[in-house]
Order: C-alpha cells, then sequence, then structure tokens
C-alpha cells in the first residue's frame, strides 16, 4: 500500500499518526518537487483506506499494489491556466480542442493559424518547434525561435500553448512557453527527459509509443509524475498495426479503458493516428465518444506547402466542421474589422442575445477570452471552490450593459449585474438624455482608505492623544514599512490622526489614512493597523481593542454632476418634478432611503459585475448620508436656466487590481467592457451609473409614475417567469 501526502502535510506527524493505526511506513523520497509518498510495510496491521484518508496530511491511499499510485490518484479534471489568460479545464463537460500546425515553420504562419484555431473554438495551439522525425533528412524544427512565434501567436488570440520537448537539453526553453509540455511517441519511454519534464512543474501531455502496451504508458506517466508534474494527460495517437493505408492504427478500445475503467484524462490525437485529413473528423467523434475529452489536431493554412506532414493537416473549413461536430463556438479574431469603442449602439434591446454579442465583437474588437465568457457565462467549479467555502455549486444573474455614456469625455460601457427589471433600461435612458447636454463630469480623490486602531481603558486620552500627535510622521514611517509593495507602487500611509471617543472609558481611536492605489484596500490597512497597534501601545498604555479598516472613507470620495435640458427631460413639468422630489428627499428620511436605493440600483449593478465588495459600497452610502445629521439623499437635483442639474458626492472603495478582480473571468470581461484606467476613473463611472439610475427614478416618479413604466417591465418578466417554471413568482419590489 502507498500513501500520498498533500503539499502542506506535516511528514512526522503522519508518520506518527498511522503508527498510532499500526501501520509502519517508509518514506519514499521525492525527486526535487514530486510528492512525498510512504510505501506501507507488509508487516503491518490492515487498515482501512477511509481510516488512512482521516489522517491529516494524507491525500490519497493507493490500496491494491498498483505500481503507478500517483496516475492513479489522477483527478478527472485539472485547471489549466495559460499564460494568455485563458483557462483550460481538462477532463470536463466540454470537449478541449488542441489544434495548430505539426510544425511552427515561421512567424506569419503560426499567427495566421492561431487565428483559424481561435475562431474555430480550439482553446490551445499546438506546434512543434522541435521535431522529432524519422529521417534525419526532414525539416527537423526551427527551434528557439519557434518557441517565441508560438508564444506571441497564442497570447495574440487567448489560446493555451501545447508544444514538444524532444529532449533534456530543451526542457527548460520549453517550459518557459508551453501551459502543458507534450512528450513525443518517441520519447514515451525516454525516462531522463521524462523526470526533467517531471521537474519543469508543468502538466504534460504524454503520447503514446507505437509499439507498447497501457501499463508501460500509465508507467511513463508515472515518472512524469513522480518527478513533479501536477497533472498528465494521455494522448492516444496510433500503434502498429497492419493497414498499410494508414499511418497508424487509433486504438480506441485504450481510449475507452483509460477513461471508462481508470477514469484518467485522456485525449486522442487522430491526425498522428492516421496520417490522413479525409479520416481525420470520422475518428475525433469517434474518440470523442470512446471518452476523450480532449481532442489534438493538426491543421494548415496551405497544407501543400507544409514542411511536415500536410497529408493529415486540416483544411480550414474542415476545422470548422471538426468545430461544429465537437461543439465548440468559434470565437471573432481580436483584429477582425472592428470599428472603435462606443457606448452607443443602435436598438440594442431589440436585438437577440446572440446577435448583442456579435455587434459588440464587431465593434470592439473583443478578447477572445471575452468572448468565451460572455458565450459561456459560467464559473468553473474549481475557481468557485478557491474563492468561498463549502462550495457546492455556482449561480448565475443576468450581465447586460448600460449604454450611451458618456463620462470625462469619454465613453465607457458599463457592465450590470441585476435582477431587477428595467434598471438597465432606465440608467440607458438617463445616460441618453445626458448625453445630449455633453455627458457627466466627474473625480475622484486618492484612493485614501480609513483603518482604526481602538485603545480602552488609556489613562489620559488628552494626553496619548498629544503623543499620537507629536509622533504622527513617525507612526506613517511605521505604517509604511509594513507595507514595502504599496509604498513602491506610489501608496502608502499619508496621514494619521485620533477620535477620542470616551474619557470614562480611555478609548481612544488611531485613524491611518493609507493610500491603497487601485485596489481596495481593506487588507493592506489591516495589516497597518495591526503591525502598528503594539507599537502605539507601548507609548500610550491602554489596551488594544478592533484593528480594522473603517467602511466610511472619508478620504475616498468621488464626485459626479450632470446637466440634463428640460427638453431632453420630457418637458418643464417633468424638470420641476423631478426637482422638487429632490427637495423632499432633503426634507424626509422616509423619502431619502427610497431616492439613494435608486442610486444604489445603478452602483451595485456594476459592483457586482466588476467583483467589488458591495456590502462595502453600501455600508459606505448609507453611513455619509447619514454622517453627523438627519440621514440625506447622497444624489440632489435642482433648476437650471435650461433644465436641471444633478450633483452626488460619496465614498466608494473599489479596486481593479487584486481579488475577485483576477480570479473571476467574468469580471475580467466586464473589466475588459468598461475600459477605465484604474480605480480612481472606475470610481467616478460607478458613481455616473449611480447618479443616472436616480434621474431615471425620479423621472418616472414625477411623470407618469413608477407603476406603468416599470411595473410594465415586471409584468413581462413575471410572464416570461410564469410561463418558463410554471411558478407564479412573488410580486416584486422596487424603488
Ligand atoms: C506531434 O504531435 O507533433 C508528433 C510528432 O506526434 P507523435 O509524437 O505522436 O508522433
Ligand atoms: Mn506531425
Amino acid at each position: 500500500m502507498v500513501i500520498l501526502l498533500r503539499d502542506d502535510a506535516d511528514e512526522k506527524a503522519v508518520a506518527a499518526a498511522l503508527q498510532g493505526l499500526g501501520l509502519w511506513t517508509r518514506a519514499l523520497t521525492p525527486d526535487a518537487g514530486g510528492p512525498r509518498m510512504f510505501e506501507v510495510e507488509t508487516q503491518s496491521a490492515h487498515v482501512s483506506a477511509e481510516l488512512i484518508l482521516a489522517v491529516p496530511g494524507v491525500a490519497h491511499v493507493a490500496e491494491r499494489k498498483s505500481p503507478h499510485p500517483l496516475v492513479d490518484a489522477l483527478a478527472e479534471q485539472y485547471l489549466v491556466r495559460c499564460r494568455s489568460g485563458a483557462d483550460v479545464w481538462l477532463g470536463g463537460d466540454r470537449t478541449v480542442l488542441i489544434a495548430g500546425p505539426c510544425a511552427v515553420e515561421s512567424e506569419s504562419q503560426i499567427q495566421t493559424i492561431a487565428g483559424l484555431c481561435a475562431a474555430a473554438g480550439a482553446q490551445m495551439l499546438r506546434g512543434g518547434a522541435f521535431k522529432p522525425r524519422t529521417s534525419p533528412y526532414s525539416f527537423n524544427g526551427q527551434g528557439d525561435e519557434a518557441l517565441k512565434w508560438l508564444a506571441a501567436a497564442a497570447a495574440e488570440h487567448g489560446l493555451g500553448v501545447v508544444t514538444e520537448a524532444m529532449s533534456e537539453l530543451h526542457v527548460e526553453a520549453v517550459a518557459q512557453v508551453a501551459d502543458i509540455i507534450q512528450v513525443g511517441s518517441r520519447n514515451m519511454q525516454n525516462f531522463a527527459l521524462l523526470a526533467a519534464v517531471g521537474r519543469t512543474g508543468r502538466p504534460a501531455l504524454l503520447k503514446r509509443a507505437r509499439g507498447v502496451g497501457i501499463e508501460e504508458w500509465l508507467l511513463a506517466g508515472e515518472h512524469l509524475l513522480r518527478h513533479g508534474c501536477p497533472y498528465v494527460v494521455f494522448c492516444e495517437r496510433g500503434i502498429a498495426g497492419p493497414n498499410a493505408e494508414m499511418r497508424n492504427t487509433l486504438d480506441l478500445a485504450a481510449v475507452a479503458y483509460l477513461r471508462h475503467i481508470l477514469k484518467l484524462p485522456v485525449a486522442v490525437d487522430p491526425s498522428h493516428g492516421v496520417g490522413r485529413r479525409d479520416l481525420v473528423l470520422p475518428l475525433a467523434k469517434a474518440s470523442a465518444a470512446a471518452g476523450a475529452s480532449i481532442i489534438l489536431v493538426e491543421t494548415h493554412d496551405q497544407p501543400a506547402q507544409a514542411r511536415s506532414d500536410g497529408a493529415q493537416a486540416l483544411l480550414p473549413h474542415q476545422l470548422t466542421e471538426l468545430s461544429v461536430a465537437l461543439d465548440l463556438e468559434p470565437v471573432e479574431p481580436p483584429s477582425a474589422s472592428h470599428t472603435g469603442y462606443t457606448s452607443r449602439f443602435s436598438e440594442f434591446y431589440k436585438k437577440s442575445v446572440q446577435e448583442r454579442r456579435r455587434v459588440l465583437t464587431r465593434q470592439l474588437g473583443l478578447s477572445p477570452a471575452t468572448q468565451r465568457y460572455l458565450r459561456e457565462g459560467t464559473l468553473d467549479l474549481g475557481v468557485a471552490d478557491h474563492m468561498t467555502e463549502n462550495v457546492i455549486s455556482t449561480f448565475a444573474l443576468p450581465l447586460s450593459l448600460g449604454l450611451n455614456f458618456r463620462i470625462n469625455g469619454r465613453d465607457h460601457l458599463i457592465p450590470m449585474v441585476v435582477e431587477e427589471p428595467s434598471v438597465v433600461a432606465a440608467c440607458s435612458n438617463a445616460a441618453r438624455m445626458v448625453r445630449a447636454s455633453g455627458g457627466f463630469r466627474g473625480d475622484a480623490t486618492r484612493s485614501v482608505m480609513t483603518g482604526q486602531v481602538q485603545f480602552d481603558r488609556v489613562p489620559n486620552i488628552a494626553e496619548a492623544a498629544k503623543i499620537l500627535r507629536d509622533r504622527r510622521d513617525e507612526i506613517i514611517a511605521l505604517a509604511n514599512e509594513a507595507i514595502p509593495r504599496m509604498v513602491a507602487r506610489g501608496g502608502g500611509c499619508v496621514d494619521a490622526d485620533t477620535r477620542e471617543l470616551d474619557e470614562a472609558s480611555g478609548l481612544l481611536v488611531l485613524h491611518l489614512y493609507v493610500d491603497v492605489g487601485d485596489a481596495m484596500g481593506a487588507n493592506v490597512v489591516d495589516t497597518v493597523a495591526e503591525k502598528l497597534a503594539p507599537v502605539v501601545q507601548s507609548w500610550i498604555g491602554g489596551h488594544i481593542g478592533l484593528r480594522i479598516l473603517s467602511n466610511l472613507p472619508l478620504r475616498r470620495l468621488v464626485h459626479i454632476e450632470c446637466d440634463v435640458t428640460a427638453e431632453m427631460l420630457g418637458g418643464e413639468e417633468l424638470a420641476d418634478g423631478v426637482a422638487r422630489a429632490s427637495s423632499f428627499a432633503e426634507m424626509d428620511p422616509f423619502r431619502a432611503s427610497t431616492h439613494n436605493k435608486g442610486i444604489m440600483n445603478g452602483i451595485d449593478a456594476v459592483a457586482l459585475a466588476l467583483g467589488q465588495d458591495w456590502r462595502a459600497i453600501e455600508a459606505g452610502a448609507h453611513a455619509f448620508a447619514g454622517l453627523g445629521r438627519e440621514y440625506r439623499p447622497l444624489a440632489t437635483w435642482s433648476r437650471t436656466a435650461t433644465g436641471l442639474r444633478g450633483v452626488m458626492e460619496m465614498p466608494l472603495a473599489i479596486g481593479t487590481v487584486g481579488g475577485s478582480v483576477q480570479a473571476h473571468p467574468g469580471v475580467r470581461a466586464a473589466m475588459e467592457l468598461v475600459r477605465v484606467d484604474g480605480a480612481r476613473q472606475l470610481a467616478v463611472v460607478m458613481a455616473a451609473a449611480g447618479l443616472a439610475s436616480n434621474l431615471a427614478a425620479l423621472r418616472a416618479l414625477a411623470g407618469e409614475g413608477i407603476q406603468q413604466g416599470h411595473m410594465r417591465l415586471h409584468a413581462r418578466k413575471s410572464e416570461i417567469l410564469a410561463a418558463a417554471s410554471g411558478i407564479l413568482p412573488s410580486r416584486p419590489t422596487h424603488a
């Protein structure tokens, strides 16, 4: 029996726990990077696998005496995070197509073919830089130069890279570029090469050798894993056979066996399997049916000129047929004739979802990764599982676009995630009216967050406050020592002051003001607060209480305003009505609450689409609205000579780096759509969405009343939902 340890396991503690169960173990020392294992001595007690798995630090138990325990422990699914930004989920529900030429021949050749592959829905690009050839006189690849071309082409088209390391000499260079390193069939049992590939720590695609059985193939995989490969895909590519008409004999029985009996990740390369393009499509379909979740094919835009394997390269239209057969949706190449970024799309609402995406892609030239996300709208379970705890599934909501926004002279499309009908339409409509008067104007302060350190039972808080005032510069310097990377990026602690909250209990609070740049900043501020607490305590005495950011960041404010003419709004009476509604909110917290909810309709929807902490935004907005006075509207509207002017100020702690911004592919897509240069610009854009939503709500309330327009859309949604689910939805709420 072999016991595999987790990466973070304490080897000694696991050995001791196993000994407690009556198991005598021997550590199998790993090669650098390989996983740690224990072999269980035969004289040990008999213990069930469940009990062993319950020992903290144990990852897997190979019960039967298998010669390849690491292969046995391979997960059926694996996420490859490619350098191009693409996430490729191996072994998932969707077939992964790896396509490309046999060899990378030139920079332009691989660029062209990468475009064809991406367009056909391939997720990864293949192509040999180093070619194993049966004859020494055949073309043997363009070497290191080809690796560069391959990487550039894949990056441009949002594809992952699969390329072969033919010898130990190339492994390092190949690992710099390949998201999956291919080991060719002729090298399947080159154990020195397998070890070198393993040591790179990159996943591998292991081609089966022509003349060997399944067990030897699996053992070759064990070599890779033993030396540090995190994942191995077994690729069937044809074995020796009697048919002269075919290059090889594609062993689909082995594919079915690996997938269905051994539950291993398996790929098929029908191109090398048959050696003729006219049979690649039927065999690719058969491979998928047999259980291959990854299909690897060769393709060429000019196969007659190909320097190797031209006869088996799919023609571009055949690649498209394959994509249709495998149910892969194509993406537009990013260089397609897009006309430029704009927030104006005529009759967008009348189009189908697919049509909207097509128009958007043509107009904007969206990256393949974004196109794919828009099409699928899903979050990989693997990514989800890393985001929070106890994950059992994912949960989807509509992603929409707010249109017509012009902010500080630039167009912005506004990604919005919201379940409530009419929010997106109303916000886009208001932005159209504002646009006619030049659009929104806004700016945001530096991204200065507030951190709080609570001290209580301080003997003399006035005295302590004075000490902290005198040592302000020292406090700032100490704070910055805790966050060198933020300081290097131009941020850092900029100020500190105190709040003397309660003399009797000695409650004094130190406020630390930290410029967090393009981050939301909670972690940075918490780090600073925790670092400073004991130092400050040594100066002023008392007890350390909470050390945490405040969600009322008064030095991180956004200001937005706009004009709209009475004519655009629909007449003087409506303009008067909006101004009166605004005064009503200024006089009455009951109304102000609903007024502000209408603003947050816009802001929260953008926050969700862009992966922001909307609880923090909400907390800040309402604390600000009620700060030191009766709860007030965040935005107000007043009459001007031509119509109305709306003005809003509020705190907005949002970020364009870190957190879900990087982890969630939908957030990355939304970021690409909104086009902002950083957190401050994003704050202005979000505020504009809030002010537009507010204007739309007030206009509706002052005019026909909310029920007509809003409830018309509600009614439409209710009908559709009722028809779709057979359940009558509950009556929705609205602002
Ligand atoms: C290849 O895929 O480029 C290749 C040479 O394949 P194989 O090792 O299967 O012959
Ligand atoms: Mn080839």
